[in-house]
């Protein structure tokens, strides 16, 4: 941060639905930022994505990696396009590339229904699910250090990778944030440490990191019954810990118990650097007809203020991703405000309408 209270914060609209969500979400920052005061924004353009690749043939180009390098904190909206493809046959996903560069270990994933928000689950109780999935986002069974290689028409291989130093370090992070919330103070590992010595060592860490934090309850779950305590209970979950891959899959259907993709936020955290992003796709199917839902945008914000604010210790920007999210609430309190995913016809700029009405009638 500067010494007048500027965060440099790199975008990266990347492509599709990514490009119609930033600049209202840049907007909205600096309005909700005006209102608390005391600090500002040093914007700071990235371009990589799939257009990206397509136009100078790298994704992720070295000037935009500078600026994530450089940045206090990352805004990315999404990247990738089913369409543009490398040789092999894999979509262009820098964001993943990102998460490597900069060891962004712990993927923070929300899972907390806004009220007013047509409820998936029918059972009263889904009014109180308030968990929070942490998705290891750089190794698991996408370790760059052991990337998947093919053997002609005969067989294609992947290899998980879990190493102590990254476990200790997702581990800690995990109990730290169950402690932080105060909530049922407990943490779940998820993992198939029934069949894979890989999840076998990856509870032994858990185990040893757990016995540091005694007030922290700890919970073993395999991935596939976890998958039915996310339907069948998920007020029960407090933090959940697990896998690259296992927490690609169950942050959508994360995703898909708060109403859709457009509403789930999340974050991707490491020791220096953060990037904070919805937890959708470019989603090329609705793009350009002004549908995206821009909530998973701008709780992204709000929590990339928050962590901001944490570690720089402006209460200020603490102050405004609170407010950010209680203008989200405010909107959707009604019911009247129902997006695509639900069968509704509320696009982008409807959403942030309310979003921006909400946050002029709010108290700072
Ligand atoms: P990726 O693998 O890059 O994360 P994905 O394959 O999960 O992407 P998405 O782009 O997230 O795919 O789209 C999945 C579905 O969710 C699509 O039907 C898309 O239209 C819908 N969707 C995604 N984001 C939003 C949004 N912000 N608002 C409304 N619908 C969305």
């Amino acid at each position: 941060m500067k010494n007048d209270n500027t965060f440099r914060v790199a975008t990266f609209p990347g492509d599709g639905i990514g490009e119609e969500i930033t600049e209202p979400t840049l907007r909205l920052l600096e309005n909700a930022a005006n209102r608390v005061g005391g600090f500002g924004f040093d914007w700071r353009p990235a371009v990589a994505g799939a257009k990206c690749y397509l136009d100078e043939g790298d994704a992720l180009p070295e000037k935009a990696l500078g600026e994530a390098r450089e940045a206090d904190a990352i805004l990315l909206a999404a990247m990738g396009l089913p369409s543009v493809r490398y040789p092999d046959g894999r979509e262009i996903t820098p964001q993943v590339s990102l998460r490597f560069e900069l060891g962004l270990y712990a993927g923070v994933r929300p899972v907390k229904p806004i009220p007013g928000v047509r409820a998936i689950l029918a059972d009263p109780r889904a009014h109180d699910i308030d968990y929070v999935i942490i998705r290891e986002s750089i190794e698991g069974l996408f370790a760059p250090i052991a990337p998947g290689t093919r053997n002609g028409d005969a067989e294609a291989r992947e290899t998980m990778v879990i190493t102590r130093p990254v476990c200790e370090k997702l581990f800690d992070f995990a109990f730290r944030l169950a402690e932080e919330r105060g909530g049922q103070n407990k943490v779940t590992s998820v993992d198939k440490a029934n069949v894979f010595q890989a999840f076998a060592f990856w509870r032994e860490i858990f185990h040893e990191r757990a016995a540091l934090m005694p007030a922290i309850a700890t919970d073993m779950a395999y991935v596939d019954a976890f998958a039915m305590t996310m339907v069948q209970k998920p007020w029960t979950i407090d933090v959940a810990v697990t896998e690259n891959m296992f927490g690609d899959i169950l942050s959508d259907l994360g995703a898909a118990l708060m109403g859709g993709m457009g509403y789930a936020p999340s974050a991707d955290i490491g020791d220096d650097h953060a990037v904070f992003q919805p937890c959708h796709g470019s989603a090329p199917d609705i793009a350009g007809q002004g549908l995206a839902n821009p909530t998973a945008m701008i709780l992204s914000s709000a929590m990339m203020l928050d962590w901001l604010g944490k570690r720089h210790g402006s209460s200020e920007a603490v102050k405004t991703g609170a407010l950010i999210r209680s203008a989200v609430e405010t909107a959707f309190a009604p019911g009247d405000l129902v997006t695509c995913e639900l069968g509704g016809k509320a696009g982008t700029t409807a959403v942030f309408s309310a979003v921006e009405a909400a946050l002029a009638r709010t108290d700072v």
